[in-house]
């Protein structure tokens, strides 16, 4: 089971973003993404998520191909994201940002009006203990009534990947979740996506903190100019002199 691209090249007019990458994001396992600026880290994400489309090249789930699967319709697939600039309505309150995550009908006025009958009673319910419970492993129960907009980026983001999580997927997709972290929020962020992966969910991040990807990934692909630099475990990246140039110096 995974989530995988194959040979994917994709230009933006004279700028080839990627030139025959190809990642798999397991079920269960921790995939992360590196590289310097423009390397591609994001066009990569988006191909996987249905925000770009690869000029050539292959992406699937599960043995499905995707080419065709808009990116609203790769969430019923099990694929969530999260944006790089988290994308809220500053008014929304903590609590109404992660239950929309379970479903669409949750946050709809529709349900005010239809609370007479028992199965959307139990729905709610329901509702509710998963978004207490999400709010808990975040540190965010407190602040259940506040609104996006007066939040600090880091919980903001915080908020976004309990909202992901909400929905369940079999494959979340983090664009940068960690910047704007705290140390604190940043270990507590890699202790859920840990605890996801135990789960059988596979977890791909792009992530500029190197110590974090090392600490959290099974995996690491590390771009450069669109290309593959290298897929390997944690040990041999960080082992390796290019990736050391380009993140520590030397
Ligand atoms: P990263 O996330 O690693 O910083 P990106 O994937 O955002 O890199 O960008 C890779 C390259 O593709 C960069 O040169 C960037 O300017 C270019 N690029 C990405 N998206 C677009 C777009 N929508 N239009 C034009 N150029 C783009
Ligand atoms: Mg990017």
């Amino acid at each position: 089971m995974s989530l995988v691209a194959r040979d994917v090249s994709i230009r933006f007019g004279g700028v080839a973003a990627l030139s025959g990458v190809g990642v798999e994001v397991s079920a269960g396992a921790v995939q992360g993404v590196i590289g310097p600026n423009g390397s591609g880290k994001s066009t990569l994400f988006n191909c996987l998520t249905g925000f770009a489309r690869p000029d050539s090249g292959h992406v699937s789930v599960d043995g499905t191909d995707l080419s065709r699967v808009p990116a609203h319709r790769r969430i019923g697939l099990g694929i969530a994201r999260t944006f790089q600039t988290p994308r809220f309505d500053p008014r929304v309150t903590v609590w109404q940002a992660v239950a929309c995550g379970f479903s669409p009908v949750a946050s709809a006025g529709l349900l005010s009006s239809a609370l007479w009958l028992p199965w959307v009673r139990a729905r709610e319910r329901r509702v509710g203990e998963g978004v207490a419970r999400l709010l808990d492993r975040f540190g965010l129960a407190e602040e259940r009534h506040t609104q996006i907009g007066e939040l600090s980026l880091g919980h903001v983001r915080l908020v976004e990947v309990a909202r992901a999580m909400a929905m369940s997927p079999r494959y979340l997709l983090l664009d940068e979740p960690a910047a704007g972290l705290g140390e604190g929020e940043q270990r507590l962020l890699a202790d859920e996506l840990r605890r996801l992966a135990s789960e059988g969910v596979g977890v791909l991040i792009v992530e500029h903190n190197f110590d974090l990807v090392l600490d959290l990934c099974d995996r690491i692909l590390v771009l450069s100019g669109g290309r593959v630099l290298l897929d390997d475990h944690p040990g041999t990246v960080a082992a390796d002199e290019r990736v050391r140039r380009i993140y520590l110096g030397y």
